[in-house]
């Protein structure tokens, strides 16, 4: 890479993929590095990137379904199986962390919920230069942007809870049902959750965002791991990285860095680049640190000659009739499941059951910490009532029903880990400005959920790329 750069973005996810749209827009010279591969996938296929990677889809799901496992147990980096994996999991004793790694972030494993904050007034009073009614604006732009929208009814969409509990004698479908960047038009509804989606019916970000700022500009040093940060000698950040695809080691420098590695990996290179002395006291480094209030369940329905795992990626809300809603949970198919290695019995099994998924908004009064290289979050779940009555609205499905609830209560598991460098006008408390700009580190940007000033309470994508689009905008206008 020969040109000088404007700006460096590490991932690709939500808060990587929007800030680059728009920093791209205004005109800024932007290298993006992200540590895992464009997927295979038709849209990406159909966007001319020859270099791919396959999703862990039949016999890749030995080879490309795990990227890094870290747990207490392991050495303190953890272990990396595969730098082409799809997963990387934390596993922690108070909450254990799921995310992804790819071109497009974690939007290849989203469930295609894209939706607001739970209340209206997320952003009211949060720093200086945040204004609420454009934050809004920059919701319901990325909302649009996305194409998301809610499941049409008619029954044409298998296993819509709007439909499969329209007139159903024990549950009915929750009045908000959510918002999805997925394409109903298509027939197949399979393989298009979790594991990823080859067909390209789920919107993600490398085909939507990331792909079309190449044509613009935008440079992919893709299969390349920011492995520390900190000031360049010309005023700037220089990132250090390593080269999964060709090996070696290189450096890269920008007057303006932005993190959007998502939260755990954006806690550990800071934790990790403040320890050798680059980043200052960053003394609010881990506070805030939150699951949305993230509650698994799986729901042993065993419903006779249901296929659970058809579909689009989430079916939709419900609630138990004639009780008081303790919450209001999401119905989730076993989507993809077909393309896993499995045995054919216990394909059929889990084709029946449903995993149920619950969240709202935590007091995100945890706290991320790293000593010797090891990560670690510390979440005090007695002390976020948000949790109680996500198992309460657990049982009550299974009394309802009649059929078993398995979860994983005393090990609390966060598909929407945040905060750690979140927004504060205060050092003591966040990690950066109401312009996204670290406390005394002129240059460095935050824009991922590691940045959020509070658990929003509902899927949180859209909140994470309002906040990238208010940090890009605010670096375009400024210059
Ligand atoms: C199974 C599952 C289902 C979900 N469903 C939904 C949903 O329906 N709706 C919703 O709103 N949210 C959902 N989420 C959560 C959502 O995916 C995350 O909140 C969101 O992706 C976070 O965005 P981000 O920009 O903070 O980070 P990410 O999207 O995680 O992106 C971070 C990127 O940075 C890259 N990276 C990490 N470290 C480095 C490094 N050192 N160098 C270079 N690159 C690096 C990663 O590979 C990754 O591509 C789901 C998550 C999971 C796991």
């Amino acid at each position: 890479m020969h040109e000088r750069l404007d700006a460096i973005v590490i991932g690709s996810g939500f808060g990587g993929a929007f800030a680059i749209d728009h920093l791209v827009n205004a005109g800024l010279r932007v290298a993006l590095v992200e540590r895992g591969p464009w997927r295979d996938t038709a849209p990406v296929r159909a966007a001319g990137i020859t270099q791919r990677s396959p999703l862990p889809h039949g016999r890749h799901a030995f080879t490309h379904l795990v990227r890094r496992v870290s747990a207490p147990f392991l050495p303190a980096r953890g272990i990396a199986p595969h730098a082409h994996g799809l997963f990387d999991l934390h596993l922690d004793r108070d909450m254990s962390v799921v995310c992804s790694s790819g071109v497009g972030g974690g939007s290849h494993v989203y469930t295609a919920m894209n939706t607001p904050p739970a209340v209206d007034h997320y952003w009211d009073n949060r720093a200086d230069g945040i204004d609420a009614a454009a934050m809004r604006a920059h919701c319901d732009a990325a909302i649009a942007r996305m194409g998301a929208r809610v499941t049409p009814t008619g029954g044409r969409i298998p296993n819509a809870t709007a439909d499969r509990y329209a007139n159903h004698p024990l549950f009915s479908a929750g009045a908000d049902q959510p918002a999805m960047s997925y394409d109903y038009a298509r027939d197949a509804h399979r393989d298009n959750a979790i594991f990823g989606c080859a067909d390209g019916s789920k919107t993600t970000l490398d085909a939507l965002l990331v792909a079309p700022a190449m044509q613009r500009g935008l440079t992919v040093l893709d299969l390349h791991e920011a492995l520390a940060i900190g000031p360049d000698n010309n005023g700037g950040w220089r990132v250090t990285l390593r080269d999964h695809r060709g090996g070696g080691y290189r450096h890269l420098a920008a007057p303006r860095l932005l993190l959007a590695a998502g939260t755990l990996n954006t806690l550990r290179l800071l934790f990790e680049s403040r320890a050798r002395g680059a980043l200052g006291a960053m003394s609010a480094l881990g506070l805030g640190f939150g699951g949305n209030g993230d509650s698994i369940g799986y729901w042993a329905c065993n419903e006779h000659d249901a296929d659970y795992s058809l579909g689009a990626p989430c079916h939709g809300h419900f609630v138990p009739r004639g009780v008081p809603a303790a919450a209001p949970l999401m119905s989730v198919g076993l989507n993809g499941i077909d393309a896993l290695p499995l045995p054919a019995a216990l394909r059929r099994r889990l084709k029946r059951d449903l995993v149920l998924v619950g969240m709202g908004a935590d007091e995100a009064n945890g706290f991320a910490s790293c000593r010797d290289g090891r990560l670690r979050f510390h979440y005090p779940a007695a002390a976020n009532p948000v949790l109680a009555r996500m198992r309460a609205a657990f049982a009550d499905v299974a009394r309802v029903s009649g059929k078993p609830v398995h979860t994983l209560a005393r090990f609390p598991v966060t598909v929407h880990p945040l905060g750690g460098a979140r927004v504060d006008d205060n050092p003591a408390r966040g990690v950066i400005d109401g312009r996204g700009q670290a406390h005394g580190l002129p240059g460095l940007y935050i824009v991922d959920a590691s940045a959020l000033p509070a658990a929003p309470g509902s899927p949180p994508s859209m909140s994470i790329a309002t906040w990238a689009t208010h940090v890009a905008h605010g670096i375009a206008r400024r210059g």
